[in-house]
């Protein structure tokens, strides 16, 4: 194991193995134990079947400090959850009166009266804390198996959500007291490959802590730093060492952090050097044109149809961008081959400069749409003044 408590996640429900729900719980619960500095390795489905539920907790049992179900704790028979724990655990459960109690008061404030079905939900695992769900019925609990903790919560996504923040948040704490963080930072680069960036940070790569990770969409690469640290700062300083060095490596490829966008990012360039742009990018459905809009830079249309710019007669095209006088003037054409590989072209214009630029790619038409988006927006970028 490292360095951090590490954490398994069962999802419970048969309605999620036929596909009908799709399983939200295991992102939010993901997301949940990355801020809270606990590692998680895998995560489990599973439908409604008692048998099937205590295997699957014995096994993250086997491997994990913490193991989180959502699901099954309603109180119907085809909620299993909470007989499938006692058994792993080598447990029965137990009718816990004030749990009963509260069932009751809350039918009663919904002017209901609970049925003898409900009284299930009073029964935990012996030894079993409740938690108290003050947005539901169904009762939570946690419970200790040798030196992990299980925590069972309810599979309705609201009031898992509130559980997380309102009760398991202070749990984990008072659990893993050497409180760990995890920091992720990510580098967003476009105009090079993955493999020439795979290449350039190969060393990187094979770290442990931070690690680095690629994540390559089409016409765009990501680069992802995740540091675990005592705290905040150091995690930081950790991610810092390793992003200097990657912006050292590829750094004119780099449009972006974070939540930075490549659309948002050149449309900031755009409207600081104050060019207005004339932009003809009808393959790619006018994306272009729409996303800068967006951000209110400046997009100057012809006011009269053009056939096709790109195959335009030269002179024509330059009497063009006269009389539409832009600042910047870009031309693309997007053509599918017969080998199923796309071509890029893009003229560019701009005051006395030219550029004739033309960029294949290989992959799938739906994605080649999204490659000339990415791909035209970095040839723009990379054309205006940096930073
Ligand atoms: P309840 O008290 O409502 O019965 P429960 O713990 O028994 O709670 P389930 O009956 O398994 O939970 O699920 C309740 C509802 O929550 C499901 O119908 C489904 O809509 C939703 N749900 C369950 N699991 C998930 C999941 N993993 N992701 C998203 N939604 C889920
Ligand atoms: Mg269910």
């Amino acid at each position: 194991g490292g360095i951090l408590p590490s954490a398994e996640i069962i999802t419970i429900g048969t309605e999620l193995l036929l596909g009908e729900i799709q399983d939200t719980n295991t992102r939010l619960i993901a997301k949940f134990l990355r801020n809270e500095g606990i590692d998680l390795y895998r995560t489990t489905m599973i439908g409604d079947n008692e048998n099937r539920i205590t295997s699957a907790v014995l096994e993250s049992l086997s491997r994990a400090d913490l193991v989180i179900t959502t699901g099954g704790l309603g109180p119907t028979v085809d909620d299993p959850t909470r007989n499938a724990i006692a058994h792993a655990i080598g447990s029965e459960l137990e009718f816990r009166p004030e749990l009963w109690h509260t069932i009751m008061q809350r039918f009663e404030r919904y002017g209901k009266i609970p049925t003898e079905n409900n009284k299930k939900q009073a029964y935990i695992p012996v030894g079993a804390t409740p938690i108290e769900n003050a947005v539901g019925t169904a009762p939570a609990f946690y419970v200790y198996f040798e030196k992990c903790m299980i925590i069972s919560l309810p599979g309705v996504p609201k009031e898992l959500e509130y559980l997380l923040e309102n009760q398991v948040k202070a749990i984990l704490k008072n659990r893993f007291k050497n409180k760990f963080v995890i920091q992720t930072f990510v580098i967003h680069t476009a105009g090079l490959g993955e493999s020439v960036i795979d290449e350039k940070i190969s060393d990187l790569e094979t770290l442990t802590n931070p690690t680095v990770g690629i994540v390559a969409y089409p016409g765009q690469t990501d680069i992802r730093i995740t540091a675990k640290a005592t705290n905040k700062s150091k995690a930081t300083k950790m991610i810092s060492a390793v992003s200097e060095k990657i912006s050292h490596r590829i750094g004119g490829f780099i449009f972006g952090f974070n939540e930075d966008t490549l659309d948002e990012v050149l449309a900031k360039m755009l409207l600081k050097n104050k060019i207005n742009l004339c932009i003809y990018d009808n393959d790619i459905d006018r994306k272009i044109s729409q996303a800068l809009q967006k951000y209110n830079v400046m997009i100057l249309e012809p006011g009269f149809k053009i056939e096709d710019f790109y195959e335009m007669d030269e002179t024509n095209r330059e009497d063009l961008y006269k009389l539409i006088n832009p600042d910047m003037l870009v031309i693309t054409k997007l053509i599918r081959n017969e080998d199923t590989s796309n071509t890029l072209k893009i003229k560019f214009y701009h005051n006395e400069r030219r550029i004739n630029k033309i960029l294949n790619f290989g992959g799938h038409e739906n994605l080649a749409i999204i490659w000339a988006f990415n791909t035209i927006m970095q040839f723009i970028r990379s054309q205006l003044p940096q930073s």
